[in-house]
């Protein structure tokens, strides 16, 4: 597949430059930016405006460019706001996928650890904001990218989880909070493309 690389600016407030501590969890997102053009996205975050980052930008026409590289953490899937229906952070299935340790404690050079240094970040760049449509040249380029990942890796593709799958309160991608079986859908699709590498 081809992905294009254009890294964020090294240290920058999106790109720490921190290590990734270990690679447990993929997370899927969505932009909430219909058809937004992908290098938008990546500038967005080069600029600092906003506070936030993923390894992966994924276009509505599949196209694809790396923005941190997958050793590095970006800020994706870490929360400071408890959940109003559950009151807490994370959800179960959070803990149970990254670990306990995942969450608490810092690093030796005094950062919080968080779900971040343990993930790699995908976003999809949605085609309208309701219901939040994925295109099919979107999905295919993120099932690949998640094969490839978890073939490089040595992972399976049950550490494939959305951001709304970790933290209750954020709807995204709004497809598969709402249709969390289109999910589903997509996880078997990622090992059909695995199982064929
Ligand atoms: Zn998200």
């Amino acid at each position: 597949m081809n992905i294009r690389e254009n890294l964020l600016t090294k240290r920058s407030k999106n790109r720490p430059w921190f290590p990734l501590i270990d690679l447990r969890v993929i997370v899927l997102h969505w932009t909430a930016a219909a058809k937004q053009d992908i290098d938008v996205t990546r500038d967005c975050f080069e600029s600092g405006k906003v506070y936030g980052s993923a390894h992966y930008i994924i276009g509505h026409e599949g196209d694809c460019i790396r923005c941190i590289p997958d050793n590095e953490i970006a800020y994706h899937v870490g929360s400071s706001w408890m959940d109003p229906k559950s009151g807490t952070k994370y959800t179960d299935h959070a803990y149970e996928l990254f670990g306990k340790d995942a969450f608490s404690g810092k690093t030796s050079y005094g950062e919080f650890i968080t779900p971040n240094f343990f993930s790699i970040g995908i976003e999809i760049e949605p085609l309208d904001l309701d219901p939040g449509t994925l295109s099919e040249k979107s999905l295919d380029t993120a099932a690949k990218l998640c094969a490839e990942l978890c073939r490089k890796y040595d992972k399976p593709v049950s550490i494939i989880t959305t951001h709304n799958k970790i933290v209750a309160w954020e709807h995204c991608p709004k497809i598969w909070t709402d249709h969390p079986e289109q999910f589903d859908v997509f996880v078997k699709t990622v090992d059909l493309f695995l199982s064929k590498m």
